[in-house]
């Protein structure tokens, strides 16, 4: 097998792979790949591993169904450090959670991308499965319009709060409009990355693009 560029295995023959959902941002997992393993990853971009445990080539989601198709991979700056990013199917985690991470030894606020994220996925998770107490099912069953008048009341309401200047009820019904919108987006098949690149290509364009010119 060919060396792969620049990557420094350990004297064990390992090298630590991070792996970051690239949908959400969110770190999945930390494992281990030897030179088999990250030969297969680049050339099947099926998320590839070393099993310590079981000394053995490991295909995340081989028994579990919960697969990684590999959208890219990166070499840290001194080499000894790979980083996977994946569209992760169902829980990286083997005992069911999204990410492997999920145990808080200091809690901090998350970024609004990776929550926003998160949220899509959830409610596109429940518009699928429709489980019998899901807030979203039941506006769901009401129609899209259901759905879209909310999103014009949760507008009302933010403008309200942010006219009376509380900044708490603001933030909240901000939350309550960013919600009802990605359900909108969800119902139709728009997802966040469909509108953070309109956002990314107007980036770094100033002037001229009130509102009314943006359409
Ligand atoms: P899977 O690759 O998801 O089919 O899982 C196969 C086995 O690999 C599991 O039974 C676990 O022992 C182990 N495993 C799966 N996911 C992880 C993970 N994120 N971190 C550590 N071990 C894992
Ligand atoms: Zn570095
Ligand atoms: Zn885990
Ligand atoms: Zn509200």
């Amino acid at each position: 097998m060919t060396k792969i560029e620049g990557v420094k295995f350990d004297e064990r023959g390992l090298v630590p792979i991070v792996t970051q959902d690239a949908r959400t941002g969110e770190v999945l997992m930390l494992a281990w790949a030897n030179e088999e393993a990250l030969a297969r990853t680049l050339e099947t971009r099926e998320g590839t591993y070393f099993s310590r445990s079981r000394n053995e080539l490991w295909i995340k989601g081989a028994t579990s169904g919960n697969t990684q198709k590999v959208v890219s991979v990166a070499l840290d700056c001194d080499g000894d450090a790979v980083l996977y990013r994946v569209e992760q199917s169902g829980p990286a985690c083997h005992t069911g959670e999204r990410s492997c991470f999920h145990t808080p030894l200091l809690e901090g606020a998350d970024s609004l991308d990776g929550v926003l994220a998160r949220v899509y996925e959830t409610i596109t998770e429940r518009l699928r499965t429709l489980p019998e107490n899901s807030y979203v099912a039941r506006l769901h069953a009401g129609g899209i319009d259901r759905v879209l008048k909310k999103v014009a009341e949760e507008a009302g309401e933010v403008l309200l709060e942010a006219k009376n200047g509380d900044r708490e009820a603001l933030a909240t019904e901000a939350a309550d409009l960013v919600f009802h919108l990605l359900f909108a987006l969800a119902e139709v098949g728009v997802t966040p990355a469909d509108v953070a690149s309109v956002l990314q290509a107007r980036e770094g364009k100033s002037g001229l693009k009130g509102p009314k010119d943006v359409g």
